[in-house]
């Protein structure tokens, strides 16, 4: 549907023109889904209530993580093979510019993954279990996207090759983003998303020209942030986490309320 695609856009765009008044792991994805149900149209809010029904509950934060979660089902396996590659976009190019033959082969990145889904989810002609499907990766990848590391310029698989200590143990940098340092605020997902939700509307970055794809420019951002969360040396102290913790929480928001603009503009028809 290339008219719902060019109007979101557009509308999307819109929304960044305008200041708004391991992904990470199961704790900043359900932060993320939270974060955007509470700003659903009530239009989207029916629609999503109803996908969601097969699954027996009515929050997106409990189907936000499942799109990694198929990965250890085997009777998701294939399923897993042919969207694995969709929860991140290598950029290739130390200036964050977007270029999808060279970062988006094939459409194996998250930029396409999202346009794919939002597409198939927004698309009433498809049956009801697809629609399900694409809300669970929308949802995810969307807050995927958010997650600096999931869109990298460095040659070292997005932080997982960068060997760190934290908290006296052996990890990697991508894993303390997806959910070591979210972890450090000592807050279930429901309170940690309260807390954020109540520092107010978040004003979301202007946009990046040339202007013609917000999912695209959702990635460069994470990229651009991604160069500067390399710490000196291999070591992630308190300093570390008191400085980055709050790109962190900040992106977290800035996916929740992209999140839902994305969702009532897909069920808004
Ligand atoms: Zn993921």
């Amino acid at each position: 549907m290339p008219s719902l695609r060019r109007s979101m856009t557009v509308a999307l765009l819109g929304l960044a023109l305008t200041p708004a008044v391991q992904a990470w792991g199961a704790l900043g994805h359900s932060i993320v889904a939270d974060l955007a149900q509470r700003h659903l149209s009530p239009t989207a809010e029916a629609e999503v209530e109803r996908l969601l029904a097969p699954e027996h509950t009515k929050s997106l934060a409990d189907i936000a993580s499942w799109a990694d979660e198929i990965r250890n089902d085997p009777a998701q396996n294939a399923l897993w093979k042919q969207t694995r590659a969709l929860h991140y976009v290598d950029f290739t190019a130390g200036d964050c510019s977007y270029t999808p033959p060279r970062d988006c082969k094939d459409g194996q990145c998250v930029v396409a993954g999202i346009d794919h889904y939002v597409q198939v989810l927004g698309d009433k002609t498809q049956p009801d279990a697809k629609r399900l499907e694409a809300l669970k990766f929308v949802v995810h990848f969307i807050g995927d996207e958010h997650q600096p590391l999931h869109g990298g310029s460095r040659d070292d698989k997005g932080g997982n090759a960068y060997q760190v200590q934290f908290n006296d143990k052996g990890t990697n940098l991508h894993s303390v983003w997806d959910s070591g340092m979210l972890k450090t605020h000592g807050l279930e997902w429901k309170p940690y998303a309260d807390e954020l939700e109540a520092r107010g509307p978040v004003t979301l970055p202007a946009p990046i020209p040339p202007f013609d794809n917000a999912y695209a420019q959702w990635a460069e951002e994470s990229c651009v942030v991604s160069r500067d969360i390399y710490p000196n040396g291999h070591n992630i102290d308190q300093a570390y986490v008191d400085k980055e913790l709050p790109v962190a929480e900040l992106r977290l928001r800035e996916a929740g309320r992209r999140l839902a603009e994305v969702l009532n503009l897909a069920l808004s028809r």
